[in-house]
């Protein structure tokens, strides 16, 4: 079947991250893409490990990654812990795949051994580069005699295995760019085999997705260049039926990060578990994610990941980069958090109240009662769930310590009569606690509201900014609140 034909369960996209340091929001786009592509047209999503690089791969890189995609709900269809027809999914694990497909390359005569050391190598290229020439692999070990070759190795040299280019010009229609070109003295014969026998990413990136027959490659624009040589070797891998077709590449654009240059490492925000730490919600990155290349069409900023995937289509990724902006984020996550039910953010938060000590973990029956209370004071006004903790610890505790520099003047004379009146107020609501402090304080003895009401919160709440007052002093009773109010009393006196 034409691979342009493919659709529905025919699609096959794949996610193939490599296991060093930490997962970051680059990757995380990239798995979104993927991931709402195949959902979209009902095909599947494959998870792949590329941890052919024992020196920079580990254990905890390779759990990160799995822990990420579970946090975020990205759900795979074949690879690591699912299993799948097309397994092993981790590349540590199919050394003897590649070492079958590079024998059948190398006896139908797409390899030859190279023997050029890396001082050479550099010699060469600044010749080249001081003669204009297009520096890069210049071919000479392509047709080495048996002779020399042992003289190579006579001499101690080891080779590294390289791809016989065809010297051609290759096109492609990119599903995000549209035609792309690279000339062919811009792809020279590259190395798939290193010296010590290690496969590389060149070799076993496209041969596991012949294997695993992909048939969109959707990733970033960093790896535009090396489309031209996986083009080449899949045209190599379906003359000896290793691949029964090429996939269709897409790029997706660059992630700019701080400087107008690419996202890096050091820009705040690029690590995926930053946002997991301060209580991001898994549906608002993604939100977020999905703007950095596509768009839902009439100005939609707000929507799940299923309801992205409902409407993704290639035709709506820019290929134009996208400027990343922890800001706006940010303000999603906010969205978000005001957006879900009550019971859900009460379940999100509950961690953050835990690692913080504002409850016990398992929090109480009692804890919970005041939790169920608190949760819709803050929810409009909350960006992130690690915010939450210090803004309502002061529901949870017998005591609030107070900085004496919060005290404005007359907080003293405010506390006493404050204290005086609420001591007989029945019943004991927000409705009737504001109605008499009111009557008292601001409309009989003229305060106006802002130092009638100041002292009162800092004397309850321990901060200057809080979730509403008097909601806040109902939840905890009267019995709290003027305990705290005679406390303050005492340590203004
Ligand atoms: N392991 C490669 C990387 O993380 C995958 C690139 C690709 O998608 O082809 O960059
Ligand atoms: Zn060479």
């Amino acid at each position: 079947m034409n691979i342009k034909e493919r659709q529905g369960s025919d699609i096959r996209v794949r996610f193939c991250p490599s296991p060093t340091g930490n997962p970051h929001v680059g990757m995380i786009r990239t798995a979104l893409f993927n991931w709402a592509f195949a959902r979209h047209v009902g095909g599947t999503f494959v998870f792949r490990i590329e941890d052919t690089d024992a020196a920079r791969d580990s254990q905890e890189s390779y759990q990160a990654l799995l822990d990420a995609l579970s946090w975020l709900g990205l759900d795979w269809d074949e690879g690591p812990v699912v299993g799948g027809d097309y397994g092993p999914y981790r590349q540590s694990e199919r050394g003897d795949i590649y070492a079958r497909v590079m024998s059948q390359l190398t006896e139908a005569g797409y390899t030859y051994p190279c023997y050029c050391s890396a001082e050479e190598l550099d010699a060469r290229r600044e010749i080249a580069m001081k003669e204009k020439r297009t520096p890069g692999y210049d071919g000479q070990c392509r047709s080495l005699s048996q002779d020399q070759i042992d003289a190579y190795e006579a001499d101690g040299r080891s080779a590294v295995i390289r791809f016989r280019m065809p010297g051609t010009d290759f096109t492609w229609n990119d599903l995000v760019r549209g035609e792309v070109t690279f000339k062919a003295e811009h792809v020279p014969d590259f190395v798939l085999v290193r010296a010590n026998g290690d496969p590389l990413y060149t070799l076993v990136n496209p041969v596991d997705d012949a294997l695993m027959k992909i048939t969109h490659v959707l990733r970033g624009e960093d790896l535009l260049s090396s489309t031209p040589r996986q083009l080449a070797l899949f045209a190599a891998l379906e003359e000896i039926g290793v691949a029964s077709y090429t996939p269709l590449y897409g790029h997706l654009p660059y992630v700019m990060g701080e400087g107008n240059k690419k996202l890096s490492k050091r820009d705040p925000g690029s690590a995926l578990s930053m946002y997991r730490e301060e209580g991001y919600l898994p549906q608002a990155l993604l939100n977020y994610l999905a703007l950095l290349g596509w768009s839902m069409g009439n100005d939609v900023e707000f929507f799940s990941p299923q309801e992205m995937a409902a409407a993704f289509t290639l035709e709506r990724v820019n290929p134009n980069p996208a400027r990343f902006d922890l800001k706006k984020c940010t303000a999603i996550n906010g969205d978000w958090i005001r957006h879900i039910a009550q019971q859900e953010l009460t379940g999100h938060l509950i961690p953050f109240l835990e690692g913080a000590g504002v409850v016990t973990a398992p929090p109480t029956q009692e804890q919970l009662k005041t939790l169920n209370l608190a949760v819709p004071l803050i929810q409009e006004r909350l960006d992130k769930l690690s915010t939450a903790p210090e803004l309502i610890s002061f529901l949870f505790k017998d005591v609030v310590a107070i900085d004496p520099a919060l005290w404005s003047d007359g907080a003293l004379d405010v506390l006493m009569e404050s204290a005086s009146v609420l001591e007989g107020l029945e019943p004991w609501n927000h409705d009737s606690i504001q109605n008499l402090l009111k009557a008292t304080l601001v409309d009989g003895l003229g305060i106006k509201p802002k130092f009638a009401f100041g002292p009162i919160r800092t004397a309850i709440t321990g901060h200057k900014i809080s979730p509403p007052l008097f909601e806040s002093m109902e939840i905890l009773g009267k019995e709290i609140c003027l305990g705290r109010l005679s406390a303050a009393i005492e340590s203004l006196k």
